[in-house]
């Protein structure tokens, strides 16, 4: 065996060995909380009344907070209020500043550095917004906002205008008005409730708007978009998966980004959605130190299968002030994309998009296939990087008629 051939299979082996390394589930554990009993540890309205939102709260349990850090938290309350759940401040690896999971929702300073092209609502949602907390921007569905709140705020979010009220746009939805706008317009079949967290709401509450959207003759379709599950799983009890069940076709889209937010919590609470007939899709945004890295996006990716999730969408970060340092580039995705397109089960390929900035809407982004594509033919690529063509007609002859005589150039 050639030198060469033996580094790659050293490196194929190390790689194989990274992947099963973050694939494998762990629980979050106890940590600090180790005396809290189980009953209370296992509510979820123990997490969230526990919640770490304070810089005192962090100093006590985080004393390898770094100035940025410190810094960042001392204005969180004036961009994106800092909320972490017991359970989820457990998957962070406080012996590493870059730990993926603090970068996520430990503030730094960086967020107050802002670019030009940077935006405060980069989906341009407030401006296809026909009542307040509803967003309408394409033909046959709509965004329906219920609530302001999360279980732990994400500090890349592209509704940081909104969530926590940390920025002061003081969201108030009004159900009655929102189901109005829809019951008035046939052409919505498909709702997302959104916000902030809708599974946030109690089971009551969420069942009595369930109730009342899927009463409307032409809606079709409920979407339920949440991090609870990787938030704060306790949420997902029997007795919420029994309620929804109801209300069926009723989808729900998780947000993971990084293989070490599915811990063996995260597998029970969804196996709960899956086993009430629950499709299971997950959305991921790229970020940078985050996610970026091929392995990285593999396990999280084949992890999601293994949930019983069908990874969905992949995000290019939106351009939300002060998101730069959380931001990868568009060719760091395709390079990831072009990783996973037949490299992997094609279950686990998620569709990368960018949002339009300012409101367009999203648009598919992947690595170029076709190669050339003309009336007769089309040149492709595979994984491999293989070339082939695939004839236009249907019986592979060409679709132009070959001309009768060819021009001879000195003659023309
Ligand atoms: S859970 Fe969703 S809405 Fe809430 S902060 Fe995170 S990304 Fe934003």
């Amino acid at each position: 065996m050639s030198r060469n051939a033996s580094a790659g299979r050293d490196g194929d082996d190390s790689e194989s060995k990274e992947l099963n390394r973050l694939k494998a589930f762990h629980s979050a554990g106890r940590g600090f909380w180790s005396n809290v009993p189980d009953a209370d540890w296992n509510d979820h309205r123990w997490q969230l009344k526990h919640r770490i939102t304070t810089l005192a709260q962090l100093e006590r349990l985080m004393p390898t907070l770094t100035p940025e850090e410190h810094a960042g938290v001392m204005l969180a309350n004036t961009k994106l209020s800092l909320a972490i759940t017991p359970y989820f401040f457990n998957l962070i690896d406080l012996a590493d500043e870059k730990c993926p999971v603090r970068r996520q929702v430990i503030p730094s300073i960086e967020e107050t550095h802002t670019a030009s092209w940077e935006m405060s609502d980069p989906c341009g949602e407030d401006a296809h917004s026909p009542v307040p907390g509803l967003v309408h921007r394409y033909p046959d569905r709509v965004l329906f906002l219920v609530t302001d709140r999360c279980a732990s705020y994400c500090r890349y979010c592209t509704r940081s205008r909104l969530v926590s009220n940390a920025a002061g746009y003081d969201f108030h939805p009004e159900f009655d008005k929102q189901l109005d706008y829809i019951r008035r317009t046939p052409s919505i079949r498909d709702v997302l409730l959104s916000g902030g967290d809708p599974l946030l709401l109690s089971d009551e509450k969420l069942d009595a708007l369930l109730g009342r959207l899927r009463a409307i003759p032409h809606i079709e379709f409920v979407r339920i978009g949440s991090r609870i599950p990787v938030f704060l799983p306790q949420r997902i009890t029997p007795e919420l998966c029994a309620m929804l069940k109801k209300h069926h076709p009723l989808f729900v889209s998780m947000h993971a980004n990084h293989p070490r937010e599915l811990t063996t919590e995260v597998s029970d609470a969804l196996g709960r959605l899956a086993d009430a007939g629950i499709p299971l899709g997950c959305q991921t945004v790229l970020l940078r130190d985050v996610n970026d890295d091929v392995t990285v996006m593999r396990a999280l990716m084949q992890k999601l299968l293994l949930c019983r999730v069908k990874p969905y969408y992949l995000y290019q970060c939106d351009l939300i002030a002060g998101s730069a340092h959380l931001r990868a580039s568009v060719r760091r995705g395709l390079e990831i994309m072009e990783k996973l397109r037949g490299h992997t089960t094609g279950y686990a390929v998620p569709q990368y998009v960018i949002d339009a900035p300012g409101g367009g809407g999203k648009v598919p982004v992947n690595p170029e296939y076709i190669l050339n594509h003309n009336a007769d033919r089309v040149l492709i690529r595979n994984f491999e990087g293989k070339i082939f063509e695939y004839p236009e007609a249907a019986d592979g002859t060409p679709l132009l008629p070959a001309p009768r005589e060819i021009e001879e150039p000195e003659l023309v």
